[in-house]
Protein backbone atom coordinates (compact mmCIF):
# COMPACT_ATOMS: atom_id res chain seq x y z
CA UNK A 1 0.00 0.00 0.00
CA UNK A 2 1.39 3.65 -0.89
CA UNK A 3 1.07 6.06 1.93
CA UNK A 4 0.70 9.13 -0.19
CA UNK A 5 0.86 11.42 3.15
CA UNK A 6 4.22 10.69 3.61
CA UNK A 7 5.07 12.16 0.39
CA UNK A 8 5.23 15.84 -0.93
CA UNK A 9 4.32 16.72 -4.80
CA UNK A 10 6.20 19.47 -6.10
CA UNK A 11 5.69 21.40 -9.32
CA UNK A 12 6.96 23.68 -11.87
CA UNK A 13 4.86 24.43 -14.55
CA UNK A 14 6.19 26.00 -18.41
CA UNK A 15 3.55 27.41 -20.25
CA UNK A 16 4.05 28.73 -23.96
CA UNK A 17 1.19 31.06 -25.29
CA UNK A 18 1.51 32.00 -28.71
CA UNK A 19 1.00 36.18 -28.79
CA UNK A 20 -1.89 37.24 -30.93
CA UNK A 21 -0.22 39.48 -33.05
CA UNK A 22 -0.82 39.73 -37.19
CA UNK A 23 2.60 38.97 -37.84
CA UNK A 24 6.17 36.99 -36.93
CA UNK A 25 8.53 38.09 -34.12
CA UNK A 26 10.95 39.36 -36.60
CA UNK A 27 9.05 39.56 -40.05
CA UNK A 28 6.03 40.28 -41.26
CA UNK A 29 5.19 36.81 -42.42
CA UNK A 30 1.39 35.86 -41.40
CA UNK A 31 0.45 33.76 -38.05
CA UNK A 32 -3.10 32.47 -38.45
CA UNK A 33 -3.40 29.45 -37.62
CA UNK A 34 -4.57 26.41 -39.79
CA UNK A 35 -3.07 27.94 -43.60
CA UNK A 36 -1.55 25.26 -46.13
CA UNK A 37 2.25 24.02 -45.05
CA UNK A 38 4.97 26.43 -46.07
CA UNK A 39 2.98 29.13 -47.46
CA UNK A 40 4.06 31.90 -44.16
CA UNK A 41 7.05 31.43 -44.75
CA UNK A 42 9.69 34.89 -45.94
CA UNK A 43 13.34 34.08 -46.73
CA UNK A 44 13.58 35.26 -42.84
CA UNK A 45 11.68 32.46 -41.82
CA UNK A 46 13.03 30.26 -43.35
CA UNK A 47 16.72 31.51 -42.54
CA UNK A 48 18.35 32.65 -46.16
CA UNK A 49 21.70 34.00 -45.53
CA UNK A 50 21.82 37.48 -45.70
CA UNK A 51 18.77 37.68 -44.29
CA UNK A 52 17.86 39.96 -40.54
CA UNK A 53 15.73 39.80 -37.83
CA UNK A 54 13.53 42.91 -37.10
CA UNK A 55 11.46 42.92 -33.73
CA UNK A 56 7.37 42.95 -33.69
CA UNK A 57 7.16 45.82 -31.08
CA UNK A 58 3.30 44.49 -30.81
CA UNK A 59 4.62 41.32 -29.56
CA UNK A 60 6.18 43.58 -26.65
CA UNK A 61 3.12 45.23 -25.86
CA UNK A 62 1.47 41.73 -25.02
CA UNK A 63 3.92 40.42 -23.22
CA UNK A 64 4.61 43.61 -21.26
CA UNK A 65 0.29 43.71 -21.01
CA UNK A 66 0.55 40.18 -19.28
CA UNK A 67 3.62 41.40 -16.72
CA UNK A 68 1.43 44.15 -15.34
CA UNK A 69 -1.75 41.57 -14.95
CA UNK A 70 0.00 39.28 -13.33
CA UNK A 71 2.09 41.75 -10.79
CA UNK A 72 5.47 40.94 -12.57
CA UNK A 73 8.67 43.34 -12.02
CA UNK A 74 8.74 44.39 -16.10
CA UNK A 75 12.74 44.48 -17.25
CA UNK A 76 13.67 48.02 -18.36
CA UNK A 77 16.85 46.94 -20.23
CA UNK A 78 16.46 43.77 -22.65
CA UNK A 79 18.10 42.36 -25.19
CA UNK A 80 17.71 38.61 -26.59
CA UNK A 81 19.78 35.66 -26.63
CA UNK A 82 20.67 32.66 -29.49
CA UNK A 83 19.96 29.00 -28.39
CA UNK A 84 21.64 27.17 -30.29
CA UNK A 85 20.65 23.55 -31.10
CA UNK A 86 19.89 21.52 -34.05
CA UNK A 87 16.35 20.17 -35.12
CA UNK A 88 14.89 20.01 -38.96
CA UNK A 89 12.46 22.29 -37.64
CA UNK A 90 14.77 25.22 -36.86
CA UNK A 91 16.26 26.14 -39.88
CA UNK A 92 18.53 28.69 -38.39
CA UNK A 93 20.03 26.07 -36.17
CA UNK A 94 19.31 28.79 -33.31
CA UNK A 95 16.44 29.83 -31.40
CA UNK A 96 15.93 33.54 -30.23
CA UNK A 97 15.05 33.59 -27.31
CA UNK A 98 15.25 35.75 -23.67
CA UNK A 99 15.68 33.01 -21.77
CA UNK A 100 18.68 34.24 -20.06
CA UNK A 101 17.13 37.91 -19.65
CA UNK A 102 13.67 37.76 -19.51
CA UNK A 103 11.43 40.63 -19.80
CA UNK A 104 9.02 40.15 -16.29
CA UNK A 105 10.30 38.70 -13.24
CA UNK A 106 8.58 37.10 -10.05
CA UNK A 107 4.42 37.96 -10.29
CA UNK A 108 1.80 35.38 -9.45
CA UNK A 109 -1.46 33.99 -10.50
CA UNK A 110 -4.03 34.24 -7.86
CA UNK A 111 -5.62 30.64 -7.77
CA UNK A 112 -8.99 29.02 -6.10
CA UNK A 113 -9.13 25.33 -5.09
CA UNK A 114 -11.23 23.21 -2.62
CA UNK A 115 -8.40 24.24 0.20
CA UNK A 116 -9.44 28.44 -0.73
CA UNK A 117 -7.70 30.82 -2.68
CA UNK A 118 -3.88 31.06 -3.08
CA UNK A 119 -1.32 32.74 -5.04
CA UNK A 120 1.40 30.64 -7.37
CA UNK A 121 4.14 32.58 -7.35
CA UNK A 122 6.19 33.16 -11.24
CA UNK A 123 9.57 32.74 -11.80
CA UNK A 124 9.80 34.59 -14.93
CA UNK A 125 7.86 35.43 -18.38
CA UNK A 126 10.45 35.63 -21.52
CA UNK A 127 9.60 36.10 -25.23
CA UNK A 128 10.87 33.71 -27.54
CA UNK A 129 10.06 32.61 -31.33
CA UNK A 130 8.35 29.23 -32.04
CA UNK A 131 10.43 26.59 -34.03
CA UNK A 132 8.56 24.71 -36.92
CA UNK A 133 6.53 22.01 -37.17
CA UNK A 134 7.71 18.14 -37.00
CA UNK A 135 5.02 15.81 -38.49
CA UNK A 136 5.74 12.53 -38.11
CA UNK A 137 2.72 10.59 -38.94
CA UNK A 138 2.07 11.74 -42.59
CA UNK A 139 4.23 9.75 -44.46
CA UNK A 140 5.81 6.34 -44.12
CA UNK A 141 9.35 7.24 -44.84
CA UNK A 142 9.68 10.62 -44.14
CA UNK A 143 9.11 12.99 -41.96
CA UNK A 144 7.22 16.66 -43.06
CA UNK A 145 7.87 19.74 -41.92
CA UNK A 146 5.61 22.96 -41.95
CA UNK A 147 7.69 26.08 -41.37
CA UNK A 148 4.43 28.05 -40.81
CA UNK A 149 4.86 28.52 -37.02
CA UNK A 150 8.66 29.39 -36.98
CA UNK A 151 9.21 32.48 -35.78
CA UNK A 152 5.84 33.13 -34.26
CA UNK A 153 5.82 34.87 -30.97
CA UNK A 154 6.00 33.27 -27.80
CA UNK A 155 5.76 34.33 -24.12
CA UNK A 156 7.16 31.35 -21.61
CA UNK A 157 5.54 32.04 -18.06
CA UNK A 158 7.27 29.75 -15.56
CA UNK A 159 5.80 29.02 -12.11
CA UNK A 160 8.65 28.60 -9.27
CA UNK A 161 8.19 24.58 -8.02
CA UNK A 162 5.37 25.50 -5.35
CA UNK A 163 2.64 23.73 -6.36
CA UNK A 164 1.98 21.08 -4.44
CA UNK A 165 -1.04 19.01 -6.03
CA UNK A 166 -2.60 18.33 -9.34
CA UNK A 167 -6.70 20.90 -7.98
CA UNK A 168 -3.77 23.55 -7.82
CA UNK A 169 -2.26 23.01 -11.35
CA UNK A 170 -5.79 22.64 -12.70
CA UNK A 171 -6.72 26.33 -10.96
CA UNK A 172 -3.68 28.15 -12.02
CA UNK A 173 -3.81 27.25 -15.74
CA UNK A 174 -7.48 27.75 -15.80
CA UNK A 175 -6.66 31.04 -14.15
CA UNK A 176 -3.73 31.94 -16.39
CA UNK A 177 -5.74 30.85 -19.44
CA UNK A 178 -8.68 33.25 -18.58
CA UNK A 179 -6.11 36.25 -18.31
CA UNK A 180 -4.05 35.33 -21.40
CA UNK A 181 -7.85 35.44 -23.29
CA UNK A 182 -9.44 38.40 -21.01
CA UNK A 183 -6.06 40.50 -22.41
CA UNK A 184 -6.30 39.11 -25.96
CA UNK A 185 -2.54 38.46 -25.41
CA UNK A 186 -3.34 34.37 -26.42
CA UNK A 187 -6.54 32.63 -27.54
CA UNK A 188 -5.04 29.89 -25.13
CA UNK A 189 -6.20 27.19 -27.57
CA UNK A 190 -4.53 24.07 -26.41
CA UNK A 191 -5.65 21.67 -28.74
CA UNK A 192 -4.29 23.47 -31.90
CA UNK A 193 -0.90 24.56 -30.01
CA UNK A 194 -1.36 28.03 -29.17
CA UNK A 195 -1.02 27.00 -25.54
CA UNK A 196 1.25 24.69 -25.00
CA UNK A 197 2.52 23.42 -21.09
CA UNK A 198 5.57 21.14 -19.81
CA UNK A 199 5.24 19.78 -16.03
CA UNK A 200 8.08 19.44 -13.74
CA UNK A 201 7.61 16.87 -10.99
CA UNK A 202 9.21 15.54 -8.18
CA UNK A 203 8.37 14.44 -4.81
CA UNK A 204 10.12 14.54 -1.01
CA UNK A 205 9.17 13.58 2.29
CA UNK A 206 6.91 15.95 3.81
CA UNK A 207 9.11 18.52 5.51
CA UNK A 208 12.19 18.10 3.91
CA UNK A 209 13.14 21.74 2.02
CA UNK A 210 15.50 20.13 -0.22
CA UNK A 211 13.68 19.62 -4.00
CA UNK A 212 14.03 16.13 -4.99
CA UNK A 213 14.81 14.89 -8.55
CA UNK A 214 12.36 16.09 -11.34
CA UNK A 215 10.89 14.57 -14.63
CA UNK A 216 9.67 16.90 -16.95
CA UNK A 217 6.06 15.94 -18.65
CA UNK A 218 5.50 17.07 -22.30
CA UNK A 219 3.14 17.01 -25.12
CA UNK A 220 0.06 18.07 -22.37
CA UNK A 221 -2.46 19.19 -24.67
CA UNK A 222 -5.46 20.05 -22.47
CA UNK A 223 -5.52 21.47 -18.57
CA UNK A 224 -7.38 18.07 -17.71
CA UNK A 225 -4.64 16.06 -19.72
CA UNK A 226 -2.12 18.43 -17.06
CA UNK A 227 -4.04 17.39 -13.90
CA UNK A 228 -4.38 13.91 -15.26
CA UNK A 229 -0.70 13.28 -15.93
CA UNK A 230 1.17 15.06 -12.66
CA UNK A 231 -1.32 12.76 -10.69
CA UNK A 232 0.09 9.31 -12.56
CA UNK A 233 3.69 10.88 -12.05
CA UNK A 234 3.05 11.40 -7.93
CA UNK A 235 2.25 7.84 -7.60
CA UNK A 236 4.85 6.88 -10.12
CA UNK A 237 7.49 8.49 -8.16
CA UNK A 238 6.69 7.53 -5.44
CA UNK A 239 6.30 3.81 -6.07
CA UNK A 240 10.31 3.94 -7.14
CA UNK A 241 11.25 5.86 -4.22
CA UNK A 242 9.04 3.06 -1.99
CA UNK A 243 11.01 0.11 -4.09
CA UNK A 244 14.01 1.78 -3.19
CA UNK A 245 14.93 2.76 -6.64
CA UNK A 246 16.73 5.45 -7.96
CA UNK A 247 14.49 8.22 -9.86
CA UNK A 248 15.94 9.15 -13.36
CA UNK A 249 15.93 13.18 -14.45
CA UNK A 250 14.29 12.63 -17.43
CA UNK A 251 11.85 13.91 -20.25
CA UNK A 252 8.66 11.78 -20.47
CA UNK A 253 5.51 11.90 -22.76
CA UNK A 254 1.57 11.52 -21.84
CA UNK A 255 -0.39 9.53 -23.73
CA UNK A 256 -4.19 10.58 -23.31
CA UNK A 257 -5.66 7.57 -24.95
CA UNK A 258 -3.63 4.75 -23.04
CA UNK A 259 -3.75 7.47 -19.65
CA UNK A 260 0.02 6.36 -19.31
CA UNK A 261 3.32 8.60 -19.16
CA UNK A 262 6.74 6.83 -20.74
CA UNK A 263 10.49 8.15 -21.33
CA UNK A 264 11.51 10.19 -24.19
CA UNK A 265 14.90 11.08 -23.17
CA UNK A 266 17.12 10.60 -20.11
CA UNK A 267 17.93 14.89 -18.90
CA UNK A 268 21.59 13.61 -17.30
CA UNK A 269 23.89 15.32 -19.54
CA UNK A 270 22.28 18.48 -19.35
CA UNK A 271 22.24 19.88 -23.16
CA UNK A 272 24.80 23.13 -23.82
CA UNK A 273 22.97 25.74 -25.58
CA UNK A 274 25.71 27.87 -25.61
CA UNK A 275 23.29 30.95 -25.31
CA UNK A 276 25.42 34.08 -26.56
CA UNK A 277 23.55 37.53 -26.96
CA UNK A 278 21.87 38.01 -30.56
CA UNK A 279 24.31 40.24 -32.76
CA UNK A 280 21.70 40.82 -35.20
CA UNK A 281 19.12 42.64 -32.91
CA UNK A 282 20.12 45.70 -30.86
CA UNK A 283 19.16 45.54 -26.96
CA UNK A 284 16.03 47.66 -26.21
CA UNK A 285 14.85 49.89 -23.71
CA UNK A 286 11.86 50.21 -21.95
CA UNK A 287 10.93 53.26 -19.81
CA UNK A 288 8.02 54.18 -17.27
CA UNK A 289 5.84 56.20 -19.56
CA UNK A 290 5.45 53.20 -22.19
CA UNK A 291 4.76 50.84 -18.77
CA UNK A 292 2.35 53.30 -17.21
CA UNK A 293 0.67 53.88 -21.13
CA UNK A 294 0.27 49.80 -21.49
CA UNK A 295 -1.01 50.01 -17.50
CA UNK A 296 -3.48 52.30 -18.79
CA UNK A 297 -4.75 50.24 -21.77
CA UNK A 298 -5.70 47.11 -19.40
CA UNK A 299 -9.21 46.22 -19.78
CA UNK A 300 -10.60 46.15 -16.42
CA UNK A 301 -9.27 42.46 -15.03
CA UNK A 302 -11.84 39.71 -13.75
CA UNK A 303 -10.47 40.09 -10.20
CA UNK A 304 -11.54 43.23 -9.64
CA UNK A 305 -14.51 42.87 -11.63
CA UNK A 306 -15.91 39.87 -9.23
CA UNK A 307 -15.27 42.01 -6.02
CA UNK A 308 -18.01 45.01 -8.15
CA UNK A 309 -20.40 42.76 -9.08
CA UNK A 310 -20.73 40.99 -5.92
CA UNK A 311 -21.19 44.70 -4.35
CA UNK A 312 -22.74 45.97 -7.13
CA UNK A 313 -25.54 43.10 -8.04
CA UNK A 314 -25.31 41.20 -4.79
CA UNK A 315 -23.95 38.08 -6.45
CA UNK A 316 -22.41 35.20 -4.38
CA UNK A 317 -18.46 35.40 -4.81
CA UNK A 318 -19.00 31.91 -6.55
CA UNK A 319 -22.26 33.78 -8.83
CA UNK A 320 -19.83 36.45 -9.21
CA UNK A 321 -16.66 34.56 -10.48
CA UNK A 322 -18.47 32.46 -12.66
CA UNK A 323 -19.99 35.82 -14.47
CA UNK A 324 -16.72 36.75 -15.03
CA UNK A 325 -15.77 34.12 -16.00
CA UNK A 326 -15.31 35.28 -19.55
CA UNK A 327 -15.70 38.89 -20.67
CA UNK A 328 -18.53 38.14 -23.72
CA UNK A 329 -20.74 36.61 -20.21
CA UNK A 330 -20.01 40.07 -18.55
CA UNK A 331 -20.39 41.96 -21.45
CA UNK A 332 -24.17 40.25 -21.86
CA UNK A 333 -24.64 40.43 -18.02
CA UNK A 334 -24.51 43.68 -18.41
CA UNK A 335 -27.08 43.97 -20.84
CA UNK A 336 -29.58 41.39 -19.21
CA UNK A 337 -29.37 43.79 -15.81
CA UNK A 338 -30.29 47.29 -17.73
CA UNK A 339 -33.74 45.64 -18.33
CA UNK A 340 -34.40 43.59 -14.87
CA UNK A 341 -33.28 44.55 -11.53
CA UNK A 342 -33.74 40.91 -10.28
CA UNK A 343 -29.88 40.30 -10.54
CA UNK A 344 -29.66 37.02 -8.41
CA UNK A 345 -31.77 35.72 -11.46
CA UNK A 346 -30.25 37.04 -14.07
CA UNK A 347 -27.06 35.09 -13.01
CA UNK A 348 -28.39 32.10 -12.59
CA UNK A 349 -30.59 31.76 -15.69
CA UNK A 350 -27.28 33.12 -17.18
CA UNK A 351 -25.15 29.80 -16.07
CA UNK A 352 -28.12 27.50 -15.75
CA UNK A 353 -31.08 27.42 -18.55
CA UNK A 354 -29.00 29.48 -20.95
CA UNK A 355 -25.76 28.74 -20.98
CA UNK A 356 -27.06 24.92 -20.87
CA UNK A 357 -28.71 25.98 -24.55
CA UNK A 358 -25.68 27.63 -25.80
CA UNK A 359 -23.28 24.50 -24.71
CA UNK A 360 -25.98 21.94 -26.07
CA UNK A 361 -26.02 23.98 -29.66
CA UNK A 362 -22.40 25.09 -29.76
CA UNK A 363 -22.64 29.07 -29.77
CA UNK A 364 -21.79 31.53 -27.49
CA UNK A 365 -24.21 33.63 -25.28
CA UNK A 366 -24.48 36.47 -27.82
CA UNK A 367 -25.95 33.97 -30.33
CA UNK A 368 -28.90 33.11 -27.61
CA UNK A 369 -32.23 33.28 -30.11
CA UNK A 370 -33.89 34.92 -27.61
CA UNK A 371 -33.61 38.88 -27.32
CA UNK A 372 -32.30 40.36 -24.03
CA UNK A 373 -36.39 42.48 -22.93
CA UNK A 374 -37.75 38.61 -23.70
CA UNK A 375 -35.50 36.45 -21.26
CA UNK A 376 -35.71 39.44 -18.57
CA UNK A 377 -39.89 39.54 -19.23
CA UNK A 378 -39.32 35.75 -19.06
CA UNK A 379 -36.97 36.54 -15.89
CA UNK A 380 -39.76 39.00 -14.10
CA UNK A 381 -42.71 36.80 -14.81
CA UNK A 382 -41.02 34.33 -12.64
CA UNK A 383 -39.53 36.43 -9.88
CA UNK A 384 -43.39 37.80 -9.71
CA UNK A 385 -44.47 34.30 -9.13
CA UNK A 386 -46.74 34.30 -12.26
CA UNK A 387 -45.00 31.45 -13.08
CA UNK A 388 -42.76 28.32 -11.51
CA UNK A 389 -39.29 28.56 -12.16
CA UNK A 390 -39.60 24.89 -13.91
CA UNK A 391 -42.30 26.24 -15.83
CA UNK A 392 -40.62 28.68 -17.33
CA UNK A 393 -36.75 27.45 -17.73
CA UNK A 394 -38.78 24.40 -18.96
CA UNK A 395 -42.21 24.49 -21.47
CA UNK A 396 -42.42 28.50 -21.61
CA UNK A 397 -38.68 28.34 -22.81
CA UNK A 398 -38.45 26.04 -25.03
CA UNK A 399 -41.91 27.19 -26.81
CA UNK A 400 -39.95 30.67 -27.18
CA UNK A 401 -36.97 29.07 -28.89
CA UNK A 402 -39.53 27.39 -31.46
CA UNK A 403 -41.14 30.82 -31.70
CA UNK A 404 -38.82 33.51 -30.92
CA UNK A 405 -41.54 36.46 -31.67
CA UNK A 406 -43.95 35.38 -29.50
CA UNK A 407 -44.01 37.25 -26.04
CA UNK A 408 -43.12 35.31 -22.83
CA UNK A 409 -46.28 35.82 -20.60
CA UNK A 410 -49.07 35.73 -23.75
CA UNK A 411 -47.03 32.34 -24.18
CA UNK A 412 -47.17 31.10 -19.99
CA UNK A 413 -50.82 32.23 -20.48
CA UNK A 414 -51.44 29.75 -23.81
CA UNK A 415 -49.85 26.92 -21.87
CA UNK A 416 -51.84 27.59 -18.83
CA UNK A 417 -49.08 27.99 -17.07
CA UNK A 418 -49.86 31.16 -15.33
CA UNK A 419 -49.82 30.08 -11.07
CA UNK A 420 -52.61 31.52 -8.98
CA UNK A 421 -50.92 33.14 -6.63
CA UNK A 422 -53.68 34.68 -4.98
CA UNK A 423 -53.15 34.67 -1.09
CA UNK A 424 -56.67 34.77 0.13
CA UNK A 425 -57.48 31.74 -3.01
CA UNK A 426 -54.51 29.41 -2.00
CA UNK A 427 -55.59 30.05 1.73
CA UNK A 428 -59.25 28.78 0.55
CA UNK A 429 -57.94 25.82 -0.76
CA UNK A 430 -55.44 25.27 2.02
CA UNK A 431 -58.30 25.44 5.00
CA UNK A 432 -60.34 22.98 2.59
CA UNK A 433 -58.00 20.38 2.32
CA UNK A 434 -56.75 20.43 6.05
CA UNK A 435 -60.65 20.26 7.06
CA UNK A 436 -61.00 17.57 4.90
CA UNK A 437 -58.38 15.33 6.21
CA UNK A 438 -58.62 15.61 9.91
CA UNK A 439 -56.93 11.86 10.81
CA UNK A 440 -54.13 12.69 8.48
CA UNK A 441 -53.59 16.29 10.23
CA UNK A 442 -53.61 14.53 13.73
CA UNK A 443 -50.57 11.72 12.30
CA UNK A 444 -48.94 14.98 10.81
CA UNK A 445 -49.17 16.48 14.23
CA UNK A 446 -47.91 13.57 16.04
CA UNK A 447 -44.78 13.70 13.84
CA UNK A 448 -45.91 12.32 10.64
CA UNK A 449 -44.62 15.62 8.78
CA UNK A 450 -43.51 14.12 5.23
CA UNK A 451 -47.34 13.84 5.13
CA UNK A 452 -46.60 17.77 3.86
CA UNK A 453 -46.22 16.82 0.30
CA UNK A 454 -49.57 14.61 0.35
CA UNK A 455 -51.81 17.87 1.38
CA UNK A 456 -49.71 20.06 -1.13
CA UNK A 457 -50.35 17.43 -3.71
CA UNK A 458 -54.43 17.79 -3.11
CA UNK A 459 -54.13 21.46 -3.05
CA UNK A 460 -52.66 21.70 -6.55
CA UNK A 461 -55.10 18.92 -7.86
CA UNK A 462 -57.71 21.92 -6.21
CA UNK A 463 -56.24 24.24 -8.35
CA UNK A 464 -55.91 22.42 -11.75
CA UNK A 465 -52.09 22.44 -11.40
CA UNK A 466 -52.00 26.14 -11.25
CA UNK A 467 -51.01 26.85 -7.65
CA UNK A 468 -48.11 28.93 -6.92
CA UNK A 469 -46.20 25.78 -4.83
CA UNK A 470 -43.85 27.55 -2.88
CA UNK A 471 -46.71 30.03 -1.13
CA UNK A 472 -49.05 27.17 -0.79
CA UNK A 473 -45.85 25.08 1.06
CA UNK A 474 -45.44 27.92 3.27
CA UNK A 475 -49.69 28.04 3.93
CA UNK A 476 -49.32 24.85 4.99
CA UNK A 477 -47.07 24.51 7.53
CA UNK A 478 -48.30 27.84 9.07
CA UNK A 479 -51.53 26.88 9.26
CA UNK A 480 -50.76 22.54 10.28
CA UNK A 481 -48.61 24.17 13.15
CA UNK A 482 -50.82 26.37 14.34
P1 LIG B 1 14.86 24.16 -17.34
O1 LIG B 1 14.91 25.48 -18.03
O2 LIG B 1 16.08 23.35 -17.46
O3 LIG B 1 13.65 23.37 -17.68
P2 LIG B 1 14.36 25.59 -14.83
O4 LIG B 1 15.21 25.60 -13.64
O5 LIG B 1 14.22 26.85 -15.57
O6 LIG B 1 14.81 24.43 -15.76
O7 LIG B 1 12.93 25.12 -14.33
C1 LIG B 1 11.89 24.87 -15.16
C2 LIG B 1 10.66 24.57 -14.33
O8 LIG B 1 10.87 23.43 -13.52
C3 LIG B 1 10.25 25.65 -13.39
O9 LIG B 1 8.83 25.77 -13.43
C4 LIG B 1 10.69 25.16 -12.04
O10 LIG B 1 9.82 25.64 -11.02
C5 LIG B 1 10.52 23.68 -12.18
N1 LIG B 1 11.38 22.86 -11.33
C6 LIG B 1 12.72 22.97 -11.20
N2 LIG B 1 13.20 22.03 -10.32
C7 LIG B 1 12.10 21.31 -9.92
C8 LIG B 1 11.93 20.19 -9.03
N3 LIG B 1 12.94 19.62 -8.41
N4 LIG B 1 10.67 19.74 -8.86
C9 LIG B 1 9.62 20.30 -9.51
N5 LIG B 1 9.73 21.33 -10.33
C10 LIG B 1 10.96 21.84 -10.55
MG1 LIG C 1 12.23 23.08 -19.13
Amino acid sequence: MIDNNKYELVVGLEVHAQLMTNSKLFCSDNTDFGASPNTQVSPVSLAHPGTLPVLNKAAIDLAVKLGIALHCDIEHYNYFARKNYFYPDLPKGYQISQHTAPICKNGYVKIQTQLGSNQIQLNRIHIEEDAGKSIHDLDENYTCIDLNRAGVPLVEIVTEPVIHSSEEAFSFLTELRKTLRWLEVCDGNMEEGSMRCDANISIRIKGDKKLGKRVEVKNLNSIRNVKRAIDIEFERLIKITEDNKEIIQETRSYDADKNITFSLRSKEDAEDYRYFPEPDLPPFVIDETYISQIKASLPELPESLVLKFQEKYHLSEYDSMSVCNEKQDVAYFEKLVEQTSHYKAVANWMLGPLKYYCNENNISLNEFPLAINQICELIDLVETKQVSFSNASGKVLSHLLNNPDSKPKEVAKSLGLIQENNEGLLLLWVEEVISAMPEKVKEYKSGKKGLIGMFAGEVKKKSKGAADMQQVNQLLTQKLNS
